[in-house]
């Protein structure tokens, strides 16, 4: 891979340099842009890796909060926006920040974050909705790359930092941290600004796509007159990445028409969702308290919320008793989910995995269940049942965690040709492209390879070297 610093690697060269020029330089207008013809403007592809290294990035440094079915909400109520988008064929990535601090952020590419604290903020599935709406929408319009095309400012310097990143993090992972650590000290607050336009227009998309997905957009407003409420005096993130004044909010309030208002504004998801958040950021201290403080809470979403936080602090058998009632009283997937987390952390494995059996029959083909039945049926040396549900499963998702599952199943199943293509995929799927060839070569190195695995496995690093090649041209 001799060739990885040509070409693309030149022009980053050029990149990089301006930033050095910029430091204490009289004049901004006197410098070369990424717009400027000479550089040409910033490429889909470029767009893509700027986007994935960035994700990475954060990744790395950030956490993030890993839980199936808080992905799952996130990205179907967020999916319900996408559809209704004139960029409805394009990739996101959904992801939630562990944070407190109430913000919500696009990268390049479609990587949308949306930090816990703003989550836990919102009222109802509406204000959420509005948030991502709004942020879809800045990436249908470009507003980045628009941005990165026509700016000399300082956010070169992390881009810059990024696009090295990616060349020099793929073949030195030592050396590319430190070139992010010594280029992006705080990339949290690196996100970038976006201009009063920008947001007047991320908006009125935003409203369309929530009114076109049926969900009521007044949380918008709502949400916006929550930030301004409590920002008196205090510095809230959202509203300097976004700038919000009160002209925003009126604009906003004239977009919407009243006769959205029959549209739901909340969702019995949205509670649950907002629930399971609250417990796993917090720490087992604070679950005490949040614990005591719905002691004397009635209802669904804070037994669920008790249940859930006591397994948590490793007291099952009180989570098994509030959540085994709750269950026989009410019909939501992510109780018996909770049950079964309970059951297994209790050493109680067949109810668990009866528990999950039971909801997989309830609800076949809800991701979730699937990933939480699999999981549990390979952890009990059961990985036929496990390949056969992640099989069917990947005909409706393509999720890098299902082939991880399967690829464990395989494993158990002494099917060590089949897992290294399964982890193969897994890494293709997040982008490891080099990582993903590296398994399919060692797949076709084994010699119980039938025909046609072995026909399809060429075909799939045919196509994988020649993605590789044209992102190093
Ligand atoms: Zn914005």
């Amino acid at each position: 891979m001799q060739n990885r610093y040509t070409s693309f690697g030149a022009r980053l060269a050029q990149y990089l340099l301006l930033p050095v020029l910029l430091i204490g330089s009289a004049s901004k207008a006197e410098l070369p842009t990424l717009g400027d013809p000479t550089l040409g403007s910033i490429s889909a592809r470029e767009e893509s890796q700027l986007g994935l290294a960035y994700y990475r990035y954060l990744k790395a440094s950030l956490p993030i909060v890993d839980d199936v079915q808080l992905n799952y909400y996130l990205e179907s109520l967020a999916q319900k926006l996408v559809t209704q988008s004139d960029e409805a064929g394009r990739n996101f990535t959904f992801f939630i920040v562990q944070s407190p601090v109430i913000n919500a952020f696009a990268l390049p590419a479609g990587y949308i974050g949306v930090h816990s604290g703003l989550f836990l903020d919102a009222d109802n599935e509406s204000q959420l909705a509005s948030v991502l709406a709004h942020e879809i929408s800045h990436v249908t319009q470009r507003h980045l790359a628009r941005m990165i095309d026509e700016s000399g400012n300082s956010m070169m310097i992390n881009i810059a930092t990024l696009l090295a990143a990616i060349l020099v993090g793929s073949q030195d992972s030592e050396m590319g941290q430190a070139v992010l650590m010594g280029g992006l000290a705080g990339a949290q607050q690196s996100q970038i600004n976006f201009t009063r336009t920008n947001e007047y227009e991320a908006d009125r998309i935003g409203i369309g796509l929530l009114i076109e997905a049926g969900i009521n957009p007044d949380g918008m407003v709502e949400f916006f007159e929550h930030l301004l409420d409590k920002s008196s005096g205090l510095q809230i993130e959202y509203i300097r990445t976004h700038p919000l004044d009160i002209n925003r909010v009126t604009e906003a309030k004239n977009r919407i028409k009243d006769e959205h208002s029959t549209l739901p504004k909340n969702s019995e998801d949205f509670l649950f969702a907002k629930a399971r958040l609250a417990v796993l950021v917090n720490n087992n201290n604070s679950l005490r308290k949040l614990i005591e403080a719905n002691e004397h809470h009635e209802g669904v979403i804070a037994d669920y919320l008790r249940g859930i936080a006591l397994t948590k602090i490793d007291r099952p058998a009180e989570s098994i008793a509030i959540l085994e009632k709750l269950s026989s009283q009410h019909k939501h997937p992510w109780i018996k989910l909770a049950l079964a987390d309970a059951y297994s952390a209790n050493n109680n494995m067949d109810k668990a995995l009866k528990q999950l059996e039971q909801l997989n029959s309830l609800y076949p083909g809800y991701l979730p269940v699937t990933l939480a039945y699999t999981k549990a049926l390979n952890a009990d040396k059961q990985p036929e049942k496990s390949i056969e549900l992640l099989l069917r499963q990947l005909q409706t998702d393509q999720y890098a965690v299902i082939y991880q599952t399967l690829a464990q199943a395989y494993h158990l199943n002494g099917q060590m040709s089949a897992a290294l293509e399964a982890t193969g995929n897994q890494y293709a799927l997040q982008g490891y492209n080099e990582l993903a060839l590296q398994q399919y070569e060692n797949a076709l190195n084994h010699k119980d390879l039938s025909k046609t695995s072995r026909a399809r496995l060429e075909t799939k690093k045919e196509e994988l070297l020649e993605i590789v090649k044209q992102s190093n041209q």
